[in-house]
C-alpha cells in the first residue's frame, strides 16, 4: 500500500517523499480515504502511531483542492485543538510539513505568550488553525478568531482534555462552530466521559482503533529496576554516566521532583533541563528545541508537559516515578520505539511503588524484566516478598526488532547491564 494508492495527490505525495515516508502507518491506511470522502472520524489512538498525518493529509488535500479558498483574506476552514502548547506546535510543523507543495497554510495559537504575533498572522488570514483552548477562546472572544467558516474540526487527544479540565472548554468552541462540518475526534483512550463527549460531536463516525504500542510492538525493551526512594537519583545519575544514550527523558510525577532531579544531574555536569507546567512557555519550547537539536541530553518532564512530545530517536525513557495509572505507563514508553526505532524504557521502582507495579504488569498482562545488576539493589529492603524473582527469562527483544534509535548507542550498551 502506498499513499498513492489512499488517493492523496501530487503535491503531498512529495512533501512525503521529502518527509522519508515510504508507505502509510495503519492508522494512515484506514483514515485517508474515509476522511478524503468526507467521513466523520474517531480514532482511538495514541501519539507515535502517525495519526498527525492521518488527519493533516486529508484535510490540506480537501483544502488545496478547493476553488472558493482562493479569495483573499483566507478564512478559518480546518480548526485542530490541542491539549497543549508543544502537541500543538508539533501539530503545526507536521501541516506545514505536509503542506510546504500546495498553498494551504495553517498557524498555531497558544498561551503563555503575548498574543501580538498570533493575532498579526491571524489578520493576514490563514487556512488551518491550530489551537489551545484558552487562548483559542480568548482570541474568539476578542474577535481575532471566527469559527463560523469552518468545515473541519479535529479534536486531539480528547482524554487529555479531559485530565486537564478543559471539557468545558471544548463544550464552548463546538457551539460556535457551523453544523454542518467534518468532525475527528482522537482519543488514547475512550472512557465513558469521553464516548459521551465524542457522541455530542461526531455523526456517525468511522471507528478506527490503533492497539496502543505496547499490546502490538514489541519493539521497547523494558527493564524494571529495584531501588529505594532515596537512591534514586543516584542510580539514575550512575546509568546516564555509565551509559552514552544520546537521547534521555526522565519522568517525574511532581514538578518539584522534575526540577530536584534536573539540579542534581547537573551537579554532576550532566545536561539535563525540566520541563512542566510551572515553566514559561518561552523556557518550556527552549528546552524541547535544545533536547531535539541534541545540546541538552536529558529531559525531565511531568506527565502533562510531556504528552505528545515528539521526538525522533529517543534512546532512553526512564520512569524515575511510577505512574499511579497504569496507562501512563504505556503512554511514557511510547515515547522510545516510535514508528521505526526501536528503544529502551528502565523504571525505577520503590518499595512503596511495588503497588502501581502490579497494576502496570496487570495492564500489560506480562511482567517486566527486573535489572539485579545496579549499585543500589542492596539497599532495598524486602524486594523477594515485593516482586517475584528476576524475570531472566523475558527476551531482550529489541534486538531482534529492527534498527534501534541509534547505531552508536546500541552498540556501546550492548555491553552494559542495563538492557
Ligand atoms: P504521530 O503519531 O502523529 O505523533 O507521529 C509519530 C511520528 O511518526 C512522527 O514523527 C511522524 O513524523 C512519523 N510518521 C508519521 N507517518 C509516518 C509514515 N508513514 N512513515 C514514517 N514515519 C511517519
Amino acid at each position: 500500500m502506498t499513499f498513492a494508492d489512499l488517493g492523496v495527490i501530487p503535491p503531498i505525495l512529495k512533501a512525503l517523499e521529502v518527509q522519508g515516508y515510504s508507505q502509510p502507518t495503519p492508522i494512515q491506511t484506514q483514515a485517508i480515504p474515509s476522511l478524503l470522502d468526507g467521513s466523520d472520524l474517531l480514532g482511538c489512538a495514541q501519539t507515535g502511531t502517525g495519526k498527525t498525518a492521518a488527519f493533516a493529509i486529508p484535510i490540506i488535500q480537501q483544502l488545496a483542492l478547493r476553488k472558493d479558498r482562493q479569495a483573499a483574506p483566507r478564512k478559518i476552514r480546518a480548526l485542530v485543538v490541542s491539549p497543549t502548547r508543544e502537541l500543538a506546535i508539533q501539530i503545526g510543523e507536521q501541516f506545514s510539513a505536509y503542506g510546504r507543495y500546495t498553498n494551504v497554510n495553517n498557524t498555531v495559537i497558544f498561551g503563555g505568550v503575548k498574543q501580538g504575533a498570533q493575532t498579526r498572522i491571524l489578520r493576514n488570514g490563514v487556512d488551518i488553525l491550530i489551537a489551545t483552548p484558552g487562548r483559542l477562546l480568548d482570541l474568539i472572544g476578542q474577535g481575532f478568531v471566527h469559527l463560523g467558516e469552518v468545515d473541519y474540526v479535529v479534536l486531539d487527544e480528547a482524554d487529555h482534555m479531559l485530565d486537564m479540565g478543559f471539557i468545558h472548554d471544548i463544550r464552548k468552541i463546538i457551539k460556535l462552530l457551523p453544523k454542518k462540518r467534518q468532525s475527528l475526534f482522537f482519543s488514547a483512550t475512550m472512557p465513558p466521559e469521553i464516548i459521551k463527549l465524542s457522541a455530542n460531536i461526531l455523526g456517525k463516525p468511522k471507528k478506527i482503533t490503533i492497539q496502543p504500542k505496547q499490546q502490538t510492538a514489541e519493539l521497547v525493551d523494558q527493564g524494571l529496576l529495584h531501588v529505594s526512594k532515596k537512591n534514586k537519583a543516584k542510580l539514575l545519575t550512575h546509568i546516564l554516566q555509565s551509559n552514552n544514550y544520546d537521547s534521555t527523558l526522565v519522568f517525574s510525577r511532581t514538578k518539584h521532583g522534575a526540577n530536584k532531579i534536573v539540579r542534581i544531574l547537573n551537579k554532576q555536569g550532566i545536561a539535563a533541563k525540566a520541563i512542566h507546567g510551572n515553566k514559561s512557555q518561552v523556557a518550556r519550547q527552549k528546552a524541547l528545541d535544545s533536547f531535539k537539536k541534541g545540546h541538552t541530553n536529558v529531559l525531565v518532564a511531568t506527565d502533562i508537559a510531556a504528552r505528545g512530545i515528539d521526538v525522533e530517536e529517543l534512546s532512553l525513557v526512564v520512569n524515575y516515578d511510577l505512574p499511579n495509572v497504569p496507562e501512563t505507563y504505556v503512554h511514557r514508553i511510547g515515547r522510545t520505539g516510535r514508528a521505526k526505532a526501536s528503544g529502551i524504557a528502565l523504571s525505577f521502582c520503590s518499595p512503596e511503588e511495588n503497588v502501581c507495579l502490579k497494576d502496570i504488569e496487570k495492564l500489560l498482562k506480562k511482567r517486566i524484566r527486573v535489572i539485579e545488576d545496579h549499585p543500589f539493589v542492596n539497599d532495598v529492603p524486602d524486594i523477594s516478598e515485593q516482586h517475584s524473582a528476576p524475570q531472566r527469562s523475558v527476551p531482550h527483544t529489541s534486538q531482534n526488532n529492527g534498527p534501534r534509535p541509534s547505531r552508536k548507542v546500541h552498540s556501546r550498551n550492548r555491553r552494559r547491564s542495563y538492557r
